[in-house]
């Protein structure tokens, strides 16, 4: 597809036909708003009570397919996302914003996820082996311990990163034998129809893959709501995530939240400035900020504060920030008008609070009409809401701490608890530091924002709820285990 030139249009994908519905909507990419990437069916709850429908008639076949069948699928699907990273890179660049190497690179990692769980379909899939077998404590009974597919999943997701979260809870579903129904974000529905119509011809039974798009509120609610729908994975705000969670505890639905964070960065004495500067510009302002893994709060030790505080006021200086598909570019815009609002919000509450203002935080100008602002950075106080509440944009406040054990008092006091970084030399600072920073991932000299595929991402607190996604223990949410008896 080449920039500007064609717009998508994208269906439901229901019992593997493609539906249209009675009401349309657009995306608009973020860089240049003139340019419409996608107009896209809004289902309704009863398209929505379909696809639940459709997928459960399909569970029985396909949770009793071949671990080889379900490996095959999700190796093809994985194959196609990395044979066509640039392409689809560049429709997520259109439509998210985020920068074409970082859109291209996210396109890739979908593809790799696709792959790992193409491998989880063999080693320890649902009915693939992987369970136990004990001897019974009753003399001539056998035990075993085996795990089953789930049922019918409900997947709703942010539109921060449209192909590898989505990827990072279809690939398990469907290796464990599960049946599924995927809801994007409304921001986002291209991406969510590319990566339906790749599934689409991957060797699926009908229903086995379902997308339905439209408002949270009509067709998330509905998955939410539906007694066919065994379990629900959901990734977004930690206050409609806590929406989701009550409404499925009271029909005792199977609940996995990836929410909110608030990560905290620790910058020490003795780190490396220049690298603890790289992780603060990365992990704090890549992809704009609207990440859920990004730094927003920068805690430095005192002897280092100032130096650390210039040397990020510089880099900041040097930030190219612009349209996505624009070489050289170092941010693109943020996602649309609403959250290139709330972030600008956010600065004059800053500047209200009394935090200091080093750099940034204005809306920008560029040749094309998009929700440009410069990266934003204050010097705040724990009381403050900038260094309190999520903000998900490129705004980072930076807090001063006397010592180590301060400096990690302030990284646990929030509600959040996705990631936690520090820079430091010490290795015992690392080391403790890795062991009592209350959240569900640590990084030492690394950027907050930046995970592995083949290990379990989530969080604690705020941040998440119930088992963790990814690598091998994504088994936990998308199987349930069996105790087996049997006189011998
Ligand atoms: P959001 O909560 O507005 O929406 C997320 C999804 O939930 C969307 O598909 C939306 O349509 C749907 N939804 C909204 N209300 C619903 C309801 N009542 N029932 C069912 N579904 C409903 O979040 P967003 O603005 O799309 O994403 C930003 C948020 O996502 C941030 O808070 C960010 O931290 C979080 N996030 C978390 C992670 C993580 O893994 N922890 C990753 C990425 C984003």
């Amino acid at each position: 597809m080449i920039h500007g030139e064609i717009h998508q249009n994208v269906r439901q994908y229901i019992n593997g036909r493609w539906e249209t519905s009675a009401t349309t909507g657009v995306s608009a990419n973020p860089s240049d708003t003139s340019e419409v990437v996608a107009e896209y069916a809004r289902a309704d709850r009863r398209q929505a009570e379909a696809a639940i429908r459709a997928a459960t008639e399909a569970f029985p076949h396909w949770s009793h397919s071949t671990p080889q069948r379900r490996a095959d699928v999700l190796d093809r699907i994985g194959a196609e996302l990395i044979a066509r990273k640039d392409e689809l890179g560049l429709l997520l660049a259109r439509e998210e914003g985020k920068t074409l190497p970082e859109a291209v690179a996210e396109t890739a990692r979908a593809g790799q996820v696709f792959k790992f769980f193409a491998g989880e379909a063999l080693r320890g899939g649902a009915g693939a082996g992987g369970g136990e077998n004990l001897a019974s404590v009753r003399a001539g009974v056998q035990v075993d311990v085996t795990r089953e597919p789930v049922g019918v999943v409900g997947l709703i997701t942010p539109w921060n990163a449209p192909f590898v979260i989505p990827a990072w809870k279809i690939a398990p579903a469907l290796a464990h034998g599960n049946s599924v129904v995927f809801k994007p974000a409304e921001l986002v529905p291209a991406c969510g129809g590319a990566l339906a119509e790749i599934i689409s011809r991957a060797g699926l039974p009908a229903g086995a893959f379902n997308l339905v798009m439209g408002s949270g509120r009509e067709v998330g609610q509905a998955l939410v709501d539906s007694a066919l729908v065994d379990a629900l994975s959901f990734t977004g705000s930690t206050a409609n995530g806590e929406r989701v969670l009550q409404a499925a505890a009271t029909r005792r639905a199977k609940v996995q939240l990836e929410t909110g964070g608030k990560n905290a960065l620790v910058v020490l004495a003795d780190a490396d400035l220049d690298r603890a500067v790289d992780c603060a510009v990365q992990g704090a302002y890549f992809s704009a900020g609207q990440r859920c893994t990004a730094s927003s709060r920068l805690i430095v030790e005192a002897a280092v504060h100032d130096a650390f505080v210039a040397k990020l006021r510089q880099r900041l200086k040097t930030l190219k920030i612009g349209h996505a598909l624009e070489r050289g570019i170092d941010i693109g815009p943020v996602a649309n008008e609403e959250r290139l609002a709330m972030n600008l919000a956010w600065v004059e509450i800053a500047r209200e609070e009394g935090a200091e203002h080093v750099w940034g935080g204005e809306a920008l100008e560029r040749s094309t009409p998009g929700h440009y602002m410069s990266p934003a950075l204050f010097l705040a106080k724990p009381s403050h809401r900038i260094a309190r509440e999520e903000i998900f944009g490129p705004l980072a406040s930076v807090l001063r701490a006397d010592d180590y054990d301060e400096a990690l008092a302030l990284c646990n006091d929030t509600p959040f608890g996705l990631c936690a970084g520090i820079c430091t030399n010490s290795l015992k600072h690392a080391m403790h530091f890795r062991r009592h920073a209350v959240v569900g991932m640590t990084m030492v000299n690394l950027p907050t924002a930046g995970v592995d595929f083949h290990v379990p991402f989530g969080g604690r607190k705020g941040s998440g709820y119930g088992p963790r996604e990814q690598g091998r223990h994504a088994a936990e949410f998308y199987t349930t285990v069996k105790t087996g008896y049997m006189l011998a």
